[in-house]
C-alpha cells in the first residue's frame, strides 16, 4: 500500500509488541502515558509514521536517541523524523490526553453511588479508529502486536484490561497494576477500564484440552445481585463455542464489564468485553423473555468474536460486515442451544424481515463494498451487515448441513489463527471442506449484489417451474440473478435444488402434489405461488408448514400490502384465517401487520374504530384460550405470547377492559404482563400516570425496568406529555446513550410523531453535539413512518441541507421508505373503515 493513501500507514514499519504504562486522573479527566513500541523496519526509511489523535506528545526516542517529531490532527498522524536503516527499532513516546465525554477512545463514564456521590469511570471504546486517542499506535487491524499493559491508579480502584492482572504494587500514593501479555491482536481490541467497580467471584469454565478460564462480571457497586444470569449465559457460551470451533478459548481470562455509559451495545475487546448495563445485568424474576434473550444474544455474540474477529481478524474495514454477520449468526445458534425452549431460530425470522425491509428498496446496498476511509465502514454497522449477513450465513449453513458448515468454519479459523483475512478466505475454507458445492460463487452472488430474489413457483402439467427475479416495491426489470440454494418439500418429502440461472424445472410425482418452496424458511428470499399451488398449500393445513413457513406467509402478505399488490383490508381478512394459530413468531408477524393497518387509520376516527373492533374480534379468543394469567409451569413463549396479545388489545385494539385491567397488572409480579401493561397504561395514560412513570424510571431496580419506563414516556397520548418527553431527552436525567432512542420512539408515535420530529429538527445541532455520532441516523429512522405530505416534504428538504455523513446510506434508505409508506397511506387511508367494515 502506497503511503500516498491518506488513510493507510506505510507498510515500511510494523509493530510487534507494545509496552504501555497509563495513568488516568479521574477527577481531572486526563491521563498521562508512556508507550514503548518494538517494531521491525522492513526497509530503510527517512521517517516513521503512526497514528495519534487529540494527544499531546511530549517526547519521542528511537533506539534510545531523542527524535524530532510532528503531529497532524487532520490526518491523525504522528511523524517521527528519524531515519532508520532497517531491522529492529524501539520507539518510546511520552504523551498526555483527555478522558472525553464522547464515548470513544479512552473516555469518561459516571454514576451516582449509594451515598449520592458522583463517581467517574475511565473506560474505552477503540473500534474502529479511536485507539489512537488513548496512545500513539499503528491503528490498523492488520498491524497485530502483543500488548503489555500497566495501569497506575488511585488505591482502591479496580483496573481491568485485556490480560489477567499479574502484579499489583504500591508506588508512592498510587497502585501499579500490571497485566499479562496478550496474544498478537489488533489495536481496536485494546481495553482500559479503571474505576470504583466491583467484580464477581470468578466462575471457572473448563478450557478445551485442559485447565480453566476464570469468567467474571465487573459492575458498579450494588449491582452484584443482577449478575447470575449473565454469568450462566457466559459460562455456557464459552463452553459451547470451544466445542463448535474445536479450538480452546484463545486467551487467559474473560471479564465482562457492565458500563453506565456506552455508545454501542457491547464490544468484543479480547478478554475484556464491555457492555451496556441493560445487556449484561438483569433480575430473571423481573425480566421478560425478550429482555433476557437480549442478554443471551449479546453475550453469545461477543464471545463468538473472541475467535471470529479477535483470533482471526479482517485485513481492513471492508471486512467488518463478515465479522458482524458471523457473530450474529453464532449468537442465534448459541442462544438456541442455551435455551432450546426459546426457539431462537423461529424468532430470527423477525430479524430476517428487518433486513428484507431495507433490502427491498432501490437504495439498498451490496453487503460488501470497497472501503477506503475507515469512517466509510461506519455505514456498515447496519441491518444489512448484521441481519442480512447473518441470514445469508444461516441459508448457507442449512443448505450444506450444520456439521459440514461447522467443519468449514473450524478449518478457516485454524488456517488463519492470529492472522488477517479477506471475505473470500472464509468461502474458500468452507468450500475446501465441502468440495461438491460452489460456495464461493454462490456467496459472491449474494455479497456483491444488492437486493434479494422473489422466487415464483408455477405448475406446468406435472412440472414445477421455479423462476427468480429481484424483489422490489416498485415494478422493475432488474436483471440481477442470484445462485439460490433452495429447500423444497414435495408431498412432505424434503429435497434441495440450486436455482442457478433464470429458472429451473422439476418433475413432480403427481399433478396434484403439494409443494413448499423455501421449506423451513431459511432462505433469504420471498416466494410467490401460482393460484393452484397456493390453494393446495393453504388447504393442506398447518402440518405441511413449519412455524417459520407460516411466519413467512404472513410477512409476505404484509409486504404485498406495502408494495400495493394487496389491499390492507384483504390482509386483515387473510389473518382472520389464523384464529387457531398459537405460535409466538407467527403472531409477531400478524400483530406487526395489524399495527401497520392501525397506522393507516391514523387521523381517521371511523377507520380507527373498525381496526380496533377487528383486532379485538381476532385476538380476544386467543387470549381467552391460553388464559389471561399464566398457568402453573407454563413455558416462557406462551407467557410472551400473552404479553404480545394483551399489549395489542390495549393499544391498537382499544380494548376498554384490558386498558382498565392494565392498571392492576402493572403492579403484579408476572414480567410479561407487567411489561405489556406498561405499554398499555402509557398509550392511555393521564398526567398522573406520566408522573408515576418518570418516578419509576428514576428509581428502577433493574436496567430493564428503567428502560421500559423511560421509553414508554414516548407512547403517552397527549401533546403536552410528548413535549415533556422531548424536553426530558435533551435534559440531564437521560444518558446520552439512551436519549437518541427515546427520541426515536417519540418520532414513531402515530399521533404525535410529526410534532416530535419538529422538535428534533429544531434542536438538531444540540442533538449532534451531545449524542454519540453512531446514534444520529438511528434516532431519525422513524421519520419513514411520517406520511403526511407536508411533513414528508419538510423531512426531505431538511436532510438535503443537513446530511448525516456517518449514516448517509441509511438516511437515503429511510427517505425512500418514507416515500413508499406515503404512497401506501395515500392509497389506503380514505375509505379504510368502509372496506374493513364490509364483511
Ligand atoms: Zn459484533
Amino acid at each position: 500500500m502506497s503511503s500516498s493513501n491518506p488513510y493507510r500507514l506505510p507498510r515500511s514499519v510494523s509493530p510487534h509488541a507494545y509496552t504501555l504504562a497509563l495513568e488516568p486522573d479521574l477527577a481531572a479527566a486526563t491521563f498521562t502515558g508512556h508507550a514503548v513500541i518494538d517494531a521491525i523496519v522492513n526497509e530503510p526509511v527517512a521517517e516513521i509514521v503512526l497514528n495519534a489523535a487529540e494527544l499531546d506528545v511530549a517526547a519521542v526516542r528511537v533506539d534510545g536517541h531523542d527524535a524530532e517529531f510532528s503531529t497532524d490532527e487532520e490526518q491523525q498522524r504522528l511523524t517521527i523524523h528519524h531515519a532508520h536503516h532497517g531491522g529492529g527499532a524501539v520507539i518510546e513516546i511520552d504523551f498526555t490526553g483527555t478522558l472525553n465525554d464522547k464515548l470513544r477512545g479512552w473516555y469518561r463514564s459516571t454514576y451516582t453511588d449509594a451515598d449520592g456521590n458522583r463517581q467517574v469511570i475511565a473506560t474505552s471504546q477503540m473500534q474502529a479508529t479511536d485507539c489512537r486517542r488513548a496512545f500513539p499506535c499503528f491503528d490498523e487491524p492488520d498491524f497485530k502486536a502483543t500488548f503489555d499493559i500497566t495501569l497506575i491508579v488511585e488505591p482502591g480502584l479496580l483496573a481491568v484490561s485485556n490480560g489477567p492482572e499479574v502484579e499489583r504494587s504500591v508506588e508512592g500514593a498510587k497502585e501499579v497494576v500490571r497485566f499479562g501479555r496478550t496474544m498478537p491482536m489488533s489495536t481496536y481490541l485494546v481495553a482500559l477500564v479503571v474505576g470504583k467497580l466491583d467484580a464477581t467471584e470468578p466462575v471457572m469454565v473448563d478450557r478445551l484440552g485442559g485447565g480453566s478460564i476464570p469468567l467474571r462480571i465487573v459492575h458498579v457497586p450494588g449491582k452484584g445481585h443482577l449478575t447470575q444470569f449473565g454469568l450462566d449465559a457466559g459460562a455456557f457460551a464459552l463452553g459451547w463455542f470451544q466445542q463448535y470451533y474445536g479450538i480452546p478459548y484463545p486467551t487467559d481470562k474473560c471479564d465482562m464489564v457492565a458500563l453506565p455509559d456506552f455508545a454501542a451495545g457491547a464490544m468484543e475487546n479480547l478478554g475484556c468485553i464491555t457492555y451496556r448495563e441493560t445487556l449484561l445485568l438483569a433480575d430473571p424474576a423481573e425480566a421478560t423473555q425478550a429482555e433476557l434473550q437480549n442478554l443471551g444474544d449479546v453475550i453469545s455474540h461477543e464471545l463468538a468474536h473472541m475467535w471470529f474477529g479477535d483470533l482471526v481478524t479482517m485485513r481492513w474495514w471492508n471486512g467488518i460486515w463478515l465479522n458482524e454477520a458471523f457473530a450474529t449468526f453464532m449468537e442465534v445458534a448459541c442462544c438456541d442451544a442455551f435455551r432450546p425452549d426459546w426457539r431462537r431460530w423461529a424468532s430470527f425470522s423477525l430479524e430476517r424481515s428487518a433486513a428484507f425491509e431495507v433490502d427491498s428498496l432501490a437504495s439498498t446496498r451490496a453487503v460488501e463494498f470497497p472501503v477506503e476511509a475507515p469512517e466509510d465502514c461506519e455505514g456498515m454497522f447496519d441491518v444489512l451487515t448484521y441481519e442480512k449477513g447473518g441470514s445469508l450465513l444461516r441459508m448457507l449453513e442449512q443448505y450444506l448441513g450444520e456439521e459440514r458448515f461447522r467443519a468449514g468454519v473450524s478449518h478457516y479459523l485454524r488456517v488463519h489463527e492470529y492472522g488477517n483475512t479477506e471475505t473470500g478466505d472464509l468461502w474458500d475454507a468452507i468450500e475446501e471442506a465441502n468440495p461438491d458445492t460452489p460456495v464461493r460463487r454462490l456467496m459472491d452472488s449474494w455479497i456483491w449484489q444488492a437486493g434479494y430474489p422473489l422466487v415464483s413457483a408455477a405448475l406446468q402439467g406435472s412440472e414445477l417451474v421455479l423462476r427468480q427475479q429481484r424483489f422490489g416495491f416498485d415494478e422493475t426489470s432488474d436483471a440481477t440473478l442470484f445462485v439460490i440454494p433452495l429447500h423444497l418439500s414435495v408431498d412432505g418429502v424434503a429435497s434441495k435444488v440450486l436455482l442457478d440461472g433464470d429458472d429451473v424445472r422439476i418433475g413432480l410425482p403427481s399433478a396434484d402434489s403439494v409443494v413448499v418452496v423455501n421449506a423451513g424458511g431459511h432462505g433469504f428470499l420471498r416466494v410467490t405461488y401460482d393460484r393452484a399451488l397456493r390453494s393446495r398449500l393453504l388447504g393442506a393445513g398447518s402440518e405441511a408448514l413449519s412455524t417459520i413457513d407460516r411466519y413467512n406467509l404472513v410477512d409476505d402478505a404484509w409486504q404485498e400490502v406495502v408494495a400495493g399488490r394487496m389491499a390492507a383490508a384483504d390482509f386483515v381478512d387473510f389473518v382472520d384465517g389464523f384464529a387457531d394459530e398459537r405460535d409466538l413468531a407467527v403472531w409477531q408477524a400478524i400483530v406487526g401487520g395489524l399495527r401497520g393497518v392501525w397506522r393507516l387509520a391514523g387521523g381517521n376516527g371511523g377507520a380507527d374504530a373498525v381496526v380496533g373492533a377487528r383486532v379485538r374480534r381476532l385476538v380476544r379468543p386467543v387470549v381467552e384460550s391460553i388464559g389471561w394469567s399464566p398457568a402453573p409451569g407454563e413455558d416462557d413463549l406462551t407467557r410472551k405470547l400473552r404479553g404480545l396479545l394483551v399489549a395489542a388489545l390495549g393499544t391498537i385494539g382499544a380494548d376498554a377492559e384490558v386498558v382498565e385491567q392494565a392498571r392492576a397488572w402493572i403492579d403484579g409480579d408476572e414480567p410479561e404482563l407487567v411489561a405489556a401493561a406498561t405499554t398499555v397504561v402509557a398509550a392511555n395514560g393521564t398526567d398522573e400516570d406520566y408522573e408515576r412513570f418518570v418516578l419509576a424510571f428514576r428509581n428502577a431496580a433493574t436496567p430493564q425496568i428503567e428502560r421500559r419506563y423511560l421509553f414508554a414516556l414516548a407512547d403517552f397520548p397527549a401533546a403536552g406529555q410528548m413535549a415533556r418527553t422531548i424536553e426530558l431527552a435533551f435534559g440531564e436525567t437521560v444518558r446520552s446513550q439512551d436519549a437518541p432512542f427515546l427520541l426515536n420512539r417519540a418520532i414513531a408515535n402515530r399521533d404525535h410523531g410529526a410534532a416530535a420530529w419538529r422538535e428534533v429538527r429544531r434542536r438538531w445541532q444540540e442533538a449532534n453535539d451531545r449524542f454519540p455520532t453512531n446514534t444520529i441516523g438511528r434516532m431519525v429512522e422513524p421519520v419513514k413512518l411520517l406520511t403526511d405530505p407536508a411533513v414528508t416534504a419538510d423531512v426531505h428538504s431538511f436532510f438535503a441541507e443537513h446530511p448525516i455523513p456517518q449514516a448517509a446510506k441509511s438516511l437515503e434508505q429511510t427517505l425512500e421508505r418514507q416515500r413508499v409508506n406515503a404512497a401506501l397511506f395515500a392509497r389506503e387511508h380514505d375509505g379504510l373503515g368502509e372496506r374493513l367494515g364490509q364483511l
